[in-house]
């Protein structure tokens, strides 16, 4: 029996639309669910996958994919990585599955829309390997986390946090259903595959992988570049859907659609990622700094893939680059003096070399953020532990559901980006944020943010152990300092240095 060459067959094979006969085109692909934005099905047939795979492949290397990692895994049970490697490290794992396991489970909902009403039929057959690339995603970061439970609680946070009104949790959730689950075929193609996945996750993993395997973590290592190898096929679902759009003129609401995908995955991106990698990641492991990252591969990259595709850059660009050199050391604050309030144990990152490094790479940096941690830093010398711990919750922004917050100190510039609207103040972080709201002010009027629901009396007692109880956090679970606090011990020994005096 002679077998086809891929090539051979699969163009013919993969036209699967049909005209319907029971049912009207509206009826079988509705817009609300398509998105199509009024370009025609044969124009949508123009749609072309960059990245081909039959069935019976795409089963044969999955196969070896799971096999690879589950090994690693089985192989690597016995070390002691989890007792030896540095708390920061153990946090990065904590806080990634607890904020992506079921993300990635939204996201098969997601691929599952593309799949069903995805107006191009290549578009379909991508999709339903990227349904069940995620699946996997799921599974795999579920299952691995678990082994851990025993010995740590908080890594049942992978299975929990999305269920919780955890602030971190709703904040994940706000991004994952407001882009993933909530969105048409097309939006999703564009939001979640080309802005989020080929913008931010795709180098997150690659950045991710390489950092497990140099602090000595292979089974993390293999798990996630198993994990971004699938991501950076199917992440190529929205290339070609921007390019039916664009040659039908539609680039307008092309350009809109990016521009939302980016905004909503940067604040998640700064939130969970910046600290990870300038604080919990130990100091000799880092190679480069979350700024540096982000130049290299968001402005370097994405901006170039943008520009490829003859779209213009978004026009609040230089307002986010701009947020690389300050918003996750804002953020790093908040979930360090908030540390009851998250499902991990943040690493402070402020001994004098970390100062240094930071002072390095972010001018500045003790001018402004390093007030703040100036007082932290003599509180906790002088055994004032009371307050370092916070007694309420922060301002929140009514988009990202993160705090409002910028540059403390010298560098003062927090402000608040208030909206007006049908009788209701909305506050924002930025004029991004705000931007984002207006797009749409239907689908986030409602929502109220932990602040609003505070105030609105449905956090009781209304102090730090009402809002622990609110998130569903247990005594056991409650993040504290990584490294108990140890890293104060530096500005113990010299009694002249200024924080100790
Ligand atoms: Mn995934
Ligand atoms: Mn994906």
């Amino acid at each position: 029996m002679t077998i086809l060459d891929r090539s051979e067959w699969y163009d013919i094979a993969r036209e699967t639309n049909w005209t319907p006969t029971f049912v009207t085109e509206e009826e079988l692909f509705p817009e609300v669910m398509t998105g199509g934005l009024g370009v025609t099905r044969d124009k949508w047939e123009k749609y072309d996958e960059p990245y081909k795979t039959s069935y019976p492949e795409y089963v044969k290397i999955q196969r070896e994919k799971d096999a690879g990692a589950y090994s690693v895994k089985a192989a690597l049970e016995r070390n002691k990585l989890f007792e030896t490697a540095d708390p920061g490290w153990i946090s990065i794992l904590k806080s990634h599955y607890g904020g992506l396991a079921l993300g990635e489970y939204a996201a098969m909902s997601a691929e599952a829309r593309m799949t069903r009403f995805g107006p191009a039929p290549g578009m379909r057959n991508m999709a339903t390997f990227g349904m069940l690339d995620e699946n996997r995603h799921t599974q795999l970061q579920l299952y691995f986390p678990h082994e851990h439970c025993s010995k740590d609680r908080q890594f049942d946070w992978a299975v929990k946090a999305y269920h919780t009104n955890e602030w971190a949790a709703i904040a994940t959730r706000r991004m994952v259903d407001d882009l993933f689950l909530g969105r048409d075929a097309i939006s999703i193609a564009i939001m979640l595959t080309f802005a989020f996945e080929t913008g931010f996750t795709n180098m997150q993993f690659l950045g991710l992988s390489s950092d497990a395997a140099e602090v000595g973590d292979y089974t993390f290592s293999s798990l996630i570049s198993s994990i971004q190898t699938d991501e950076s096929r199917h992440a190529q679902i929205g290339g070609p859907a921007l390019e039916v759009l664009i040659a039908n003129g539609k680039k307008a609401e092309a350009e809109r659609m990016v521009y939302q995908g980016i905004a909503g995955a940067w604040r998640l991106f700064c939130v969970l990622t910046g600290p990870s990698m300038d604080y919990n990641t130990p100091l000799a492991h880092r190679k480069h700094s979350f700024k540096e990252f982000m130049q290299e591969w968001i402005i370097g990259q994405f901006e170039r893939s943008l520009i490829d595709l003859g779209l213009d850059l978004p026009w609040y660009w230089d307002k986010l680059v701009a947020e690389f050199d300050y918003m996750h050391h804002a953020y790093q604050l908040g979930l360090w003096y908030w540390r009851p309030t998250i499902w991990w144990n943040p690493a402070a990152g402020v001994t004098p070399d970390e100062r240094d490094w930071l002072e390095e790479k972010y001018p500045g940096w003790n001018d402004t953020f390093g007030k703040c941690w100036d007082v932290i830093i003599e509180n906790v010398v002088a055994g004032r532990m009371d307050k370092t711990y916070p007694e309420t919750l922060p301002i929140l922004c009514n988009m990202s559901q993160l705090p409002i917050c910028a540059i403390p100190g010298n560098g003062w510039n927090v402000k608040d980006y208030p909206l007006e609207y049908q009788g209701r103040t909305y506050h924002f972080n930025s004029e991004i944020d705000r931007w984002m709201f207006q797009q749409s002010p239907e689908r986030y009027r409602d929502h109220m943010s932990l602040v609003d629901r505070l105030l609105a009396g449905q956090i009781q007692p209304p102090d730090i152990g009402g809002i622990l109880k609110y998130m569903n956090i247990a005594p056991g679970e409650c993040g504290d300092d990584a490294h108990k606090y140890a890293w104060a011990d530096a500005y113990r020994v010299n009694p002249f240095s200024k924080s100790a005096a």
